[in-house]
Order: structure tokens, then sequence, then C-alpha cells
């Protein structure tokens, strides 16, 4: 019987290892995940916290309750992977072997860069992050007293979870000023490192129109350097500044540090180095990767790990007769951005091309806001859909 152990139990590793679990009988395979918390959060939900569409309590399960059964899960932190004694390493349980191994590790939020942002959202009056449970809970807080003056979304470095996020904050923002009859004494500013606001078109003119129509600024090349809370300033590396009375921080990301013990699997950020449509390692061939642990070209979501896993699971059903993989990730991602109250726009693309248009739609939003977060703990995680 092989072994796949499968690292880390967010939304990868659970889709993934459910997926493995119907279609290989436990005679056939055993599966252990290696996950070391306790418990899991519904990501793509903080921003409607932020605004009040969500109930945080909602966002939180326990871990092991999302397994199959015969899915053996050990609440552990991998510290180190030795590839060429396919093992690894854990914290408190010792070495297991694997077969096969599967990093879905995720990405690691670092607040270390640019400098005074960690004590500022410490300070948590004027500087926040939407990009942690915690932070979500206290940017809503805050954002309900605000009354008037600058507001920023900043985005420190690329790539970052879900590259829309930090846009659907600013464009709900300012929609709330409206709501609030706050606007005329607002204003609002993105910061992104990027040329442009976004990426892909034709979701990047859609957004750039929808930002000069609604007076939105855009500071593009804009890498951060310093977060000063106390005079309300962010600066850049190139000298640029910009005021602010609450700013919503997008920090830097990198792969999980157990990539950094782990030699020859990850690229200089830990982000895991593998094929982008065969998603096989670059350095090992036993060794696989999903979800926001991988070093793919394309945006990190769960909707695209939603795709990879029914990719990965075909590969095994191959490579574990001892064929040769025909299934291949063609980089299709769906992001749903709110772009004001009651509308969203889907950009939904692959590595080639743009699949959906660029339209705002009241049915976006009813699927974005009132119906993802059930499919997603009833169907997708549970490789249903
Ligand atoms: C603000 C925000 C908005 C988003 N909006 C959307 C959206 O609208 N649509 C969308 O599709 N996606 C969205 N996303 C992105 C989506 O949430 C992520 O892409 C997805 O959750 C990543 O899943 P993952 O399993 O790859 O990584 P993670 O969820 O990070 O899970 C990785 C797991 O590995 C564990 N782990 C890490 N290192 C170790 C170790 N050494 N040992 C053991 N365990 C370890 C961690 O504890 C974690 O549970 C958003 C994310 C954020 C933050």
């Amino acid at each position: 019987m092989k072994r796949i152990v499968v690292l880390g139990g967010g939304s990868a590793g659970v889709m993934f290892s459910n997926r493995m679990r119907r279609e290989f009988s436990r005679d056939e395979l055993e599966l252990i995940v290696i996950e070391k918390s306790e418990k899991h959060f519904y990501q793509p939900a903080f921003t409607l916290v932020v605004f009040n569409l969500e109930d945080p309590k909602k966002l939180i399960r326990p871990t092991r309750s999302l397994f199959f059964d015969g899915i053996k899960v050990i609440i552990d932190e991998a510290t180190q992977i030795k590839p060429n004694e396919n093992k690894v390493v854990t914290a408190k349980n010792g070495e297991y072997s694997y077969d096969y191994l599967v990093i879905a590790t995720g990405g690691r939020l670092v607040f270390d860069e640019p400098s005074g942002l960690k004590e500022g959202i410490g300070v948590a009056k004027n500087v926040f992050t939407f990009y942690n449970y915690d932070g979500a809970i206290k940017l809503r807080d805050a954002f309900a007293d605000f009354d008037g003056g600058t507001v920023v979304s900043s985005v420190c470095e690329m790539p970052i979870k879900c590259p829309a996020a930090p846009m659907k904050f600013i464009l709900m923002a300012e929609d709330t000023a409206r709501k609030k009859g706050i606007r005329d004494k607002c204003r609002f500013v993105f910061t992104t490192p990027m040329p442009a606001v976004f990426s892909r078109e034709p979701y990047a003119s859609k957004l750039t129109s929808l930002f000069s129509e609604r007076g939105i600024e855009t500071v593009p090349n804009f890498t951060p350097s310093e977060v000063d809370h106390v005079n309300g300033t962010i600066s850049d590396y190139g000298g640029k500044k910009v005021n602010f009375d609450l700013i919503s921080v997008t920090p830097p990301h990198e792969g999980s540090s157990l990539l950094e013990a782990s030699e020859g699997i990850g690229d200089a950020a830990n982000w895991v180095r593998c094929d982008k449509h065969k998603m096989i390692s670059l350095g090992f061939p036993n060794i696989y990767s999903l979800g926001d642990a991988t070093d793919f070209p394309t945006s990190k979501t769960a909707s695209g790990i939603r795709k990879q896993a029914k990719v990965l699971v075909d590969i095994f059903k191959a490579v574990l007769k001892s064929e040769k993989p025909t299934a291949t990730y063609d980089g299709e991602i769906i992001c749903p951005i709110l772009t004001r109250y009651k509308r969203v726009m889907f950009a939904h693309f692959n590595y080639e091309e743009a699949i959906s248009p660029a339209i705002e739609s009241y049915a976006n939003w009813v699927l974005k806001v009132h119906m993802l977060m059930p499919m997603y703990w009833n169907l997708m995680l549970n490789g249903l859909l």
C-alpha cells in the first residue's frame, strides 16, 4: 500500500485529501495530513466581515471536522522535508516517511516590512490589515466609526492571496461613505507596487474606469518602505509619500518557513517551485504541490485550488497505476470583485486568456455574498464541486 503525506490542511489540503479518499479505498492508499492549526478559516469572507456582511463566527470550523473518515489528521508542525530520504520531520511526533508528498502549506503574512507596519497594526487606531481574522474584525469596528478623512488601501508586494481583495476594500469603502452621506468629507487612495490596478484585461480597464469615475486615486509603482502611524503617512522606496487617517495594508507574503529548512524545493521566497501545468516539484519526482504554496503564475485563490485539487487527483489516478498522467492545470481562477453594494464583477481567467466579460451584476453579488461560503463548507471541501 502506498502512503501520501499531505502537508497543510487549509483549503488545498482538505479539497485534495477528501477527493483522494473518495477515489481510493483505505486498503489501496494511506492518507496522512499534517496540519499545525486546530482551526480552519474561510478567508474569502474576511472582506465581507469588514463591511458587516458576514458574521465572523461562521468563518471558523475545527480542522479535523472537515476531513473524511479514513484520513489520518495529525495536528503538528512539519519542520523539515528530507526529500532524498522521503521523510518529513515534525515538531512533536518525530518523522513520517512517504511514497508521495503533497505540499499545501499556503502562504504566510510577513509583517516585518515595511518598517513601522507591525507597530502600527499593534496600535490599531489607524493602521489595519484584513488579511487575517482578527485584523478583519478590527478594521470592521474602526471603519464603522469612521466619519471622514483619507482612507488608503496599500499593497506592499506581489504575489498576494486574492490580488483583487485590496481593491474590493477601497471600492466598498468608497460606496459605504456615499451611503453614510460622508463621501464629500473623504478621500480614497489605492497604492500598488504594480504599474496598474490589475494585471489582466478586460478587468484592468474596467477597474481603472471605475476608480476614475468614483474619484478613487491610484498610486502605481509604489512599494512601501515605511508606515508611520504617528504622522499618518506611508512612504515608498522612491521617496513618494501618501497621507492617511485610516489605512488597510496588505502585507508581503511568503511561502511557509518549512520550505526554508527543506533544501531544493522552494524558491527564494519559499514558494514551491513546480511545473505550472503538471503540478510536480521541479526538483523531486514524488513531490507535488497545490494552492497558495505554489509558484504558479496565476492568482492565489480558493477557486483556483478547487480546480487544482481535481487535476491533482487525476494525476494521482495515473501515477498510482504507474501510468503517465495526462491531466494538466490551465491556471483557471475566478475572483469575485465587490465593486459596490449589490454589485460584483467576476474576474475569470486562466494562464492564457480571460474567460468572462468585465461586467458588474447583482446575480454575482448574490453568489459571492450569500452562496459561496455554504458552497465551500458543503460542496467544495468535500470535493463535490
Ligand atoms: C482577504 C482575503 C480575501 C480572499 N478572497 C478570496 C476570494 O474572494 N475568492 C477566492 O477564491 N479566494 C480568496 N482568497 C484566497 C483564499 O482564501 C486562499 O487562496 C486559500 O484559502 C489558500 O488555501 P491553501 O490551503 O493553499 O493555503 P492556507 O489556507 O494558507 O492553508 C495552509 C495551511 O497549511 C498549514 N501549514 C503551514 N505551514 C505548515 C507546517 N509547517 N506544518 C503544518 N501545517 C502548516 C497552515 O496552518 C494552513 O492551515 C482570499 C484570501 C484573503 C486573505
